[in-house]
């Protein structure tokens, strides 16, 4: 066989199982041949690059990222939907029909919570996928929609033209991977599978989308050139056939069976692979829909049911409190199990403390729980009538849970958290910040490898991590002996970062990358600021009450000063970077006199001498220079009299700042 055909019969046998696998389901090639054949096609495509054709498998992957992306116009415009909300608006809805159809019928569908997109087909080949955008103008994703398995490249048709809308979701379960997966990388989690599809199907970069492992549901022929049909059941069975994943839909004519139909659909909703948020009731006869028509934005022949979220109450068995890994403390009511959309819930979010108090929620009182946006289930309100004697108010813990340490509210009150410097529950986010580049920049020390240290026990806090050998880091999984030496010495070279990466490092509540630049610069050692009362702290520029206050918390908790002491035992510095590293006054003497309106004698000092000068108390031949303040008296005098230049407090300043 020559390449070219063997690049056509694998591209074909290929596409085949791929439509077997992610359209009908029901996989007809094992992985390993599937993988085998694909990398003998890529093979051939990397000898043979001008036959690389849009419809190979290797296309899916994700090409070049994008800058933008370009506007495309819906020729047919994506229409919404009017929603309603109870089966007696779906019977008024029929009955407009009925009066201006002789009979109708209905096809009732999941309503897809997802997004709403185009895909284009010229010649029976894929051209260009679009969001819906305003209906009208929408974003050219085709790059991205190549990486959805179930779109097919090419169809068995080759209508001049074809457009087909569908539904692109986020399937739950590659959700919730995704979701632990981010929070475990210290990523914002997504809110729900909505906003996950949304985000993977606008990045830039199609590779990006390629992993989110989208999927979607067709359930509209927007234009077919050359084609008729009479029904929308008629059009989702030709759509079928051309290899698309269709949208589950009943044919009904009676809008009782619609309405049983809408709620046999609620019941079934945990099965289906994607979040349903409603059910869509459609006039199926081409024709009746152009008969009742559109209004501006939503097409008459339609209607979106929204389910009422389904409460349930339950008794409170226990408040509970989790520390997360920001150190936020998050109350959860625990409930006798109740089944609720779909889900058993056995507890619930309580937010914060403010939330309680609000609600005023006990243990023992029975709650009326419903799902939020679908997933989360929550508490709407208390059944005050059903509260047993004895019950008491509740207050969240004042000390940690999980480590004992006291717990503070945050400045804006809103959430209650721990301030243990080494909480268990807190360390994989310390050590992953305390590694990470901009703080003490180890290589090699990322997320997974933390997540195993603190799994064998082999780290409880950030000093742990200068006591590891390159036996116990080689024997992680992923981590080869060579990379654990690496690691050793990526750990080792972080010792002489510095105070000021230390300071970020260390986790302290708004302490950043500039506080710790400026904290180091103006005390040059761990151990000063430590001894520098909350004045002092405060008289800084850019350290505000609230810093000065956490910082002195920070520092005078039991857990931070074992910390520091371990870290100091590691022989990690606890100098500014300057003062060892520091050049810029090496050799010069400083004398200070008067006044100075932006530091006091010590701050200057120290700030001397972290940039490797030494501030002296009188002037003599051989001082460098003299800083003189307001009301500078007999020193000045001297400093003129040996002729040594004097400096004002702004010239000292900008020098401090070079
Ligand atoms: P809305 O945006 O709330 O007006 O609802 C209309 C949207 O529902 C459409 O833009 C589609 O994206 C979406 N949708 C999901 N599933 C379906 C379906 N089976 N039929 C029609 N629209 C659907």
């Amino acid at each position: 066989m020559d390449y070219k055909s063997e690049m056509k019969a694998l591209r074909d046998r290929l596409n085949e199982a791929g439509y077997r696998y992610y359209v009908l389901d029901d996989p007809a090639m094992d992985d390993y041949e599937y993988d085998r054949l694909l990398r003998r096609l890529e093979e051939l495509e990397a000898e043979h690059p001008e036959e690389i054709t849009p419809d190979s498998p290797t296309q899916r992957v994700g090409g070049a990222a994008l800058e933008s992306f370009a506007q495309v116009e819906h020729p047919v415009p994506l229409e919404s939907l009017q929603d309603v909300f109870s089966p007696e608006e779906v019977e008024e809805f029929a009955q407009r029909m009925d009066e201006v159809l002789e009979t109708a019928a209905y096809s009732v569908e999941p309503k897809v919570d997802g997004l709403s997109v185009a895909l284009e087909y010229r010649d029976g080949v894929f051209v260009q996928g679009a969001t819906r955008g305003d209906g009208r103008v929408g974003e050219d994703v085709t790059e991205n929609l190549r990486t959805i398995k179930s779109i097919p490249m090419t169809l068995p048709d080759k209508l001049p033209r074809l457009i087909v809308r569908g539904e692109v979701f986020m399937p739950k379960n590659v959700f919730h991977k995704l979701n632990r997966r981010r929070e475990e990388n210290g990523e914002a989690p997504f809110a729900n599978p909505r906003n996950a599809a949304a985000g993977s199907l606008r990045q830039l970069d199609p590779k990006v989308c390629a992993k989110r492992l989208l999927d979607i549901r067709v359930f509209n022929l927007q234009l077919a050139e050359g084609r008729t049909f009479a029904s929308h059941s008629e059009t989702l069975d030709y759509i079928a056939s051309q290899g698309f994943q269709t949208i589950p839909h009943k044919v009904l004519d009676k809008v009782s069976e619609v309405n049983a139909e809408i709620v046999r659909l609620g019941e079934s909703r945990e099965e289906l692979p994607f979040d349903m948020d409603g059910a869509v009731v459609k006039l199926n006869s081409l024709p009746d829909r152009a008969v009742a028509g559109s209004t501006a934005k939503c097409p008459r022949w339609a209607v979106a049911y929204k389910y009422p979220p389904e409460r349930k109450p339950s008794r409170v068995l226990d408040i509970v409190v989790q520390v997360g890994r920001t150190g936020v403390l998050t109350p959860k009511v625990v409930v006798e199990p109740v089944r609720l959309a779909g889900t058993t819930v056995t507890n619930a979010t309580l937010h914060n403390q403010d939330f309680i108090e609000e609600k005023d929620i006990r243990i023992g009182d029975t709650v009326v729980l419903q799902k939020a946006g679908e997933i989360i289930p929550e508490v709407v309100e208390v059944l005050r009538d059903l509260r047993p004697e004895g019950t008491e108010p509740y207050r969240l813990p004042e000390v940690c849970p999980v480590c004992g340490a006291a717990v503070v509210r945050d400045e804006d009150g809103a959430f209650n958290r721990c301030t243990g410097a080494e909480c268990p529950a807190q360390l994989h986010r310390n050590l992953t910040h305390f590694a990470s580049r901009d703080a003490m920049d180890i290589d090699g020390m990322g997320p997974a490898v933390m997540r195993q240290l603190i799994d064998k026990g082999l780290v409880r806090t950030p000093a742990d991590l200068y006591f590891l050998t390159a036996g116990q880091l080689a024997d992680l999984e992923r981590m080869g002996k060579k990379s654990a030496q690496n690691a050793v010495d990526a750990i080792a070279a972080s010792k002489t970062r510095g105070l000021e990466r230390l300071l970020f490092a260390l986790g302290i509540r708004q302490v950043g990358q500039k506080a710790g630049k400026i904290l180091a610069a103006r005390f040059g050692s761990f151990d000063a600021l430590a001894q520098a009362g909350e004045e002092e702290l405060t008289a800084i520029d850019d350290v505000g009450g609230v810093t000065a206050a956490y910082i002195r918390e920070w520092i005078a908790s039991p857990q931070s000063q074992h910390l520091i002491g371990r870290l100091k035992e590691a022989g990690v510095s606890m100098e500014a970077a300057q003062q060892s590293a520091g050049e810029q006054f090496r050799g010069m003497t400083f004398v200070l006199t008067g006044a100075l309106e932006k530091f006091t004698r010590d701050e200057a000092a120290a700030l001397i001498e972290a940039r490797g000068g030494k501030a002296s108390g009188s002037v003599s031949k051989k001082t460098t220079y003299v800083v003189a303040g307001e009301n500078a008296g007999s020193k000045l005098r001297k400093a003129e009299e040996l002729g040594i230049p004097v400096l004002t407090e702004e010239e000292f300043a900008a020098m401090l700042a070079e």
